[in-house]
């Protein structure tokens, strides 16, 4: 599917677990709502007096997941920005219980953010095999997961034998296919010449 279909889920899904980092550098997570998505970017809100805006104007970064009841499974990372308080009218009219959240002028309170630039994941764990798929918002460094196979494979097959998604495939070298990988490390863990390694 194409980011702007992945966004349209996102904000089907609405709950999300947003990560930040705290002022002791550890992680701290809350349920956030997708307020609005449009092609390339997705907004949420907070008040200015809660820890999540400090962290968020601080670090300018969050790492958000959700799941569907179906297992599928929606994260996304990257960097974000507050944007003007005149976003907040879209905002409530298209989740029109903000208003009993913040009713009148209260609403004045919150501001609203983007996440403008990043990369995410889709991963189904429903479907045998698994199926994963990643997406781009903007133009971020890509960073690659799971495991690759190097011209060191002597084709032994000892790691195909063991995948539990049965996702590699014969060849010299033998191959991974990236979309029903679990990134277990099984394979790389048991291929007696060192040949997997991680991306
Ligand atoms: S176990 Fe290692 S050497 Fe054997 S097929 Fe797999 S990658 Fe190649
Ligand atoms: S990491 Fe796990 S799922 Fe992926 S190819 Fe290796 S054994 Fe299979």
């Amino acid at each position: 599917m194409e980011t702007k279909e992945y966004l349209q889920m996102m904000r089907e899904m609405k709950d999300f677990t947003f990560a930040t980092l705290d002022e002791d550098g550890r992680p701290a997570t809350r349920i956030i709502d997708v307020m609005l998505v449009d092609d390339d970017r997705l907004y949420f809100l907070t008040a200015r007096g809660k820890e999540f805006y400090r962290q968020l104007m601080d670090q300018q970064f969050v790492s958000m997941t959700g799941m569907t009841k179906n297992w599928e499974m929606l994260t996304l990372s990257g960097r974000v920005k507050r944007v003007s308080q005149e976003m907040l009218t879209p905002v409530f009219e298209a989740n029109p219980s903000m208003n009993d959240v913040y009713p009148g002028d209260s609403r004045g309170i919150l501001e609203v953010f983007c996440l403008y630039e990043g990369q995410g994941e889709y991963f189904n764990l429903s479907k045998t095999p698994i199926y994963r798929e990643t997406f781009f918002l903007g133009n971020p460094v890509e960073h690659k997961k799971g495991y690759e196979i190097t011209d060191i494979c002597i084709s032994c097959g000892i790691c195909a034998g063991l995948c539990p998604q049965k996702c590699i495939g014969e060849g010299e070298p033998y191959i991974i296919r990236q979309e029903n990988c679990l990134h277990c490390g099984l394979c790389a863990e048991n291929c007696p010449t060192e040949a997997i390694r991680r991306r």
